[in-house]
């Protein structure tokens, strides 16, 4: 009988798919899967609109992307961040920020390299190191504050190590890494000769005073990192699913050749309105900041009532939590327990660490705050349940 690939065997359904599932069932308010409740601005989709009407980008796009979305990604770089990338060989468009994630790994890591994570992960980056053949080394991020251990990061780099995955502002922490930070792993990287491929799709989603740094900004880092952002989070469209990844040419050409025979060109429409959404003045930044921030604080004092301490986020739109003071079970007893008699669904960080690690975040769950005011308002009201029930 014919049966999956040793390669997939270990991966199960995503917790995501689980928990909506779960939280459907039970009617809950489901803070779990990082998804707005809310549309895509009006304007973004009006142009979207005009651009499947305009007659000329129905069919294929250019394989890397348009020119256009190419130069919107290039003139970002620069205006945020001062980086200057070559829109015609520096930057490549994916299916979201998850395929910019698996082409950099197949197209810059070879079979048996080992490629450094820092846990918790985005849930895609250890099945995408494994479908590259390449070996995971995991160093987790400490509790509470949610830091690394120099001294266990510096042992994670051996002969061996090819790559690391660093993502900031970080999911599901909700820290944005400091320069002290980065110039400890950008030292390391230079050090061990290691690429560096980091997950900035939160770039935009800060809070109080947090400084988003891009690690391909310091010194000698520019041509061992790629750069990997996305529509999704920053116009409110993550169905849209356009990505990209962008940095020296030398290693944006490996992330092409993979992306040529992953996809080879994604929706075309959707990249020349992208372009145009890229290039909204400060003002939408600023709104987007402001209203995420509102946000959080109801999020945060939702918590508060329910018994459930956290590190205030810095950035993206999620929080870990610590349920040990109204609970006492695993994240997933917890979250269960949530979902049926509190009505309000999150994410248990299980799968987000290396089984030998999975101990460290025991004590949290994960909500996301990209919803509706009204519905985080609704859920201050049920966590204060929590405590009762205590
Ligand atoms: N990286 C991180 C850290 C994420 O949280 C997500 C999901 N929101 C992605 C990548 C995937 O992004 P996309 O939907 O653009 O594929
Ligand atoms: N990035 C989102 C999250 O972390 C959702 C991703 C997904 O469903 N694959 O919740």
């Amino acid at each position: 009988m014919s049966t999956p690939a040793n390669r997939v065997s270990t991966f199960g359904t995503t917790i995501f798919t689980e928990i909506n599932v779960l939280a459907q069932h039970y009617n809950a308010l489901n803070l779990g899967q990082g998804k707005p409740d809310y549309d895509t601005p009006p304007d973004i989709i009006a142009d979207l609109v005009k651009t499947l009407q305009a007659g000329r980008y129905n069919q294929y796009a250019p394989g890397p992307g348009t020119s256009a979305l190419r130069q919107a990604v290039a003139d970002h770089a620069a205006r945020f961040y001062g980086l200057e990338i070559d829109p015609a060989q520096g930057v490549v468009v994916t299916a979201g920020a998850t395929e910019g994630i698996i082409a950099a790994v197949l197209g810059l890591t070879d079979p048996g390299d080992e490629v450094i994570l820092l846990e918790p992960y985005y849930d895609s980056y250890q099945p995408s190191v494994i479908m590259a053949n390449a070996v995971p080394v995991c160093v987790p991020l400490h509790p509470p504050t949610w830091t690394i251990d120099p001294d266990e990061l510096r042992r994670a780099f051996s002969k061996k190590t090819r790559a690391l995955i660093l993502n900031t502002p970080h999911n599901p922490t909700g820290r944005v890494f400091t320069r002290e930070e980065l110039t400890l792993i950008a030292e390391l990287c230079i050090e061990h000769d290691v690429t560096v491929i980091v997950d900035e799709v939160y770039e935009h989603l800060l809070y109080d005073d947090a400084i988003h740094i891009p690690i391909a900004s310091l010194p000698g880092m520019f041509e061992r990192t790629v750069t990997i952002s996305s529509a999704g989070k920053l116009f409110s469209a993550t169905g849209w699913k356009i990505g990209w990844v962008y940095g020296h040419p030398d290693l944006v050409e490996g992330v092409a050749r993979a992306h040529q025979f992953i996809t080879f060109a994604v929706h075309h429409p959707t990249q020349e309105t992208v372009a145009h959404a890229l290039n909204l003045p400060d003002s939408y930044y600023e709104g987007f900041k402001a209203m995420y921030t509102r946000k959080r604080d109801i999020l945060l004092s939702a918590l508060s009532k329910g018994g459930l301490p956290c590190l205030t986020p810095q950035g993206t739109y999620f929080v870990l939590a610590d349920f040990t003071k109204v609970f006492q079970g695993s994240p997933l007893e917890f979250t269960h327990y949530l979902i049926k008699e509190i009505g309000v669904a999150c994410i248990p960080p299980g799968t987000l660490y290396t089984p030998e690690h999975v101990h460290i975040g025991s004590n949290y769950v994960r909500f996301a705050f990209c919803k509706s005011d009204e519905m985080l308002q609704q859920v201050e009201q049920r966590l204060q349940k929590l405590k009762s029930l205590a």
